[in-house]
């Protein structure tokens, strides 16, 4: 006899829906407050009502189940109500990674097929430089905050807080299949063109479910929980800004949204609103950490989970010092993100800050939902012994499931049925992962993926370049840095500034990136190569780093 459920005519099937966290018992908290810099404050009650009026703004230019509404602006109240309306609209949510050269932002708006772009004022000169390139049939909202609005030649269909203050606080949000595609951004971590991720409903609420476990479980320390008062600091069109504004909703917390990133005004934001919790890679920490200000700050309440990249020892002390709870996590945008996190017990908080370090510094240890192995070219578990290395490989239920039409990449994400992370580690007894190296050719400044191919392209232009190739070199402030190792050609004369300028023409006119611009030139007389001929960049980091 079968032993799988039977279902009652009448029973409810509840579907893993965004519109199940919006709605859960915790995230009624009418009183709560959503703060918007040191400008505006809303009440869970008010906020709640912004996003059904949301949902019937862009019903009213034409978004239905199935459309695609991208978002360009600033850690907001706003980004947060597009998390949820057009989600819960049956829509997807394409949030456009403003970073991007303008060249890659329009490869992801055509590609996503995003209907309707809500811009922020001041991302209109990065719309304009592609506007007569974006295809026809597209709309635009534009979110004015009183800002002198940039020149541009675009129609737009309102201004944001204009079409919700006339839209209907009722939106009836309807149910369907929880595998519905609820989210898609674009990653650039490993080749030129920057490729997109997707997440379902199911698995945005089953990664929500089981960060949260995480995050609130263990007894002291790296906690998240109703009491807490929460900011960003990791973009929120990078996954989903961890997916914590998922979590912060769904126990009703108190919410901070930042705007832009001015390290001393995060810094005045942390102390005035009492923050408790945030995020962010080690950079953006350093910066924190660095600004003269903070000096000045108590910064002793507060818990920061670092991520996408290692937190570096020197970084976690000085932490440690100014009294921060500081704490490493990992996972990639194909992983939702949580995939690990580095709490430690209570055993651990007696231990001296050095010895702690070693234990916040790791990548961790794997939170209930994801499955993490570390395997060798065989695929073999490698022992426990925090030393051999092999790749990290995962699975879980809220991992993408490839990448948008993109068929070749996406067979060779999954592998053997494992998602490869393509990230080198090592496992402690205890079975927590450190990573060793990472096997990409990218690197990342700032927490932004740099294409190192990318920028050998252009380099590789200038008439007296024979060779390049271009590695991730350490940098204090940055986190990481490219380093173009160029080869002249015989009797050719340049100057290394010549380089860097045509890197940044190349930045200006929209083809790079903006953090191209910190790269450094180191002169050779040869570049490195595998047995096939290939660039051998690890022989290049280990001649030049
Ligand atoms: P992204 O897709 O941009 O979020 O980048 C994901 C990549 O960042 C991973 O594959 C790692 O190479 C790196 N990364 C993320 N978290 C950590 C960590 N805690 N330690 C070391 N590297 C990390």
């Amino acid at each position: 006899m079968s032993n799988l459920i039977e279902k009652t005519r009448s029973s409810y099937d509840y579907p893993l829906l965004i519109k199940q966290l919006f709605l859960s018992p915790l995230a009624y908290n009418p009183d709560q407050q959503i703060i918007y810099r040191d400008q505006l404050t809303f009440t869970y009650k008010t906020w709640k009502e912004r996003v059904h009026r949301l949902a019937n703004a862009l019903a009213s230019v034409g978004v239905i189940q199935g459309s695609t509404v991208a978002v360009m602006d600033w850690d907001s109240h706003r980004y947060l109500e597009a998390y949820y309306a057009v989600p819960m609209m049956g829509a997807v949510l394409h949030t456009i990674n403003v970073r991007l050269s303008a060249e890659q932002m329009l490869y992801t708006i055509d590609h996503a097929e995003d209907d309707v772009i809500i811009c922020h004022s001041e991302f209109l000169p990065l719309l304009e430089a592609i506007r007569g390139r974006i295809s026809e049939g597209r709309k635009f909202i534009l979110i004015d905050e009183g800002d002198e609005v940039f020149n541009h030649h675009f129609e737009f269909e309102g201004e944001y807080e204009k079409m919700l203050a006339e839209a209907s606080p009722e939106f009836d949000f309807p149910e369907f299949d929880e595998n519905t595609r609820a989210t898609t951004f674009y990653t650039t971590g490993t080749t030129g063109l920057p490729k997109g991720v997707y997440f379902s409903h199911r698995q945005l609420v089953l990664h929500t479910l089981s960060t949260t476990a995480a995050l609130s479980s263990n007894s002291i320390q790296g906690r998240l929980h109703r009491e807490s008062v929460y900011m960003p600091l990791t973009p929120m069109f990078h996954v989903h800004a961890w997916g914590i504004p998922y979590i912060a909703t769904f126990l009703g917390t108190k919410q901070v949204y930042p705007g832009k990133y001015i390290p001393a005004f995060l810094l005045k934001l942390l102390e005035n609103h009492k923050v408790t919790f945030s995020h962010c890679v080690p950079t953006i920490l350093n910066m924190l950490l660095k600004d003269p200000t903070s000096l000045q700050c108590d910064l002793s309440r507060w818990t920061c989970i670092i991520g996408g990249a290692a937190l570096p020892r020197s970084i976690a002390i000085e932490a440690l010092r100014r009294g921060i709870d500081v704490f490493g996590g990992y996972g990639m945008s194909e992983t939702c993100p949580v995939l690990s996190l580095s709490q430690l017990t209570e055993m651990d908080l007696d231990l001296s800050p050095e010895e702690q370090a070693d234990i916040r510094c790791r990548t961790g240890v794997p939170i209930g939902l994801a499955q993490m192995r570390v395997v060798d070219h065989d695929g073999k578990d490698v022992p426990n012994d925090d030393k051999t290395p092999g790749e990290i490989i995962v699975r879980s239920p809220y991992l993408t499931q490839g990448y948008l039409k993109d068929h070749v990449h996406s067979e060779k994400l999954w592998e053997g049925g494992w998602m490869h992370t393509n990230d080198v580690a090592c496992v402690n007894e205890k079975g927590s992962i450190r990573i060793t190296d990472r096997s990409k050719d990218v690197i990342k400044v700032g927490g932004e993926w740099l294409s190192s191919l990318e920028i050998e392209d252009v380099i590789a232009r200038h008439e007296g370049v024979s060779e390049v190739a271009v590695i991730g070199a350490f940098d204090l402030n940055w986190g990481e840095i490219p380093l173009a190792i160029v080869v002249a050609k015989p009797g050719a004369i340049f100057d290394d500034r010549d380089i860097i300028q045509i890197v940044k023409a190349s930045v200006d006119s929209g083809v790079l990136p903006r953090e191209a611009i910190t790269m450094k030139v180191q002169r050779a007389d040869l570049i490195d190569k595998t047995s096939i001929g290939k660039i051998n960049k690890v022989a290049l980091r280990g001649r030049f780093l």
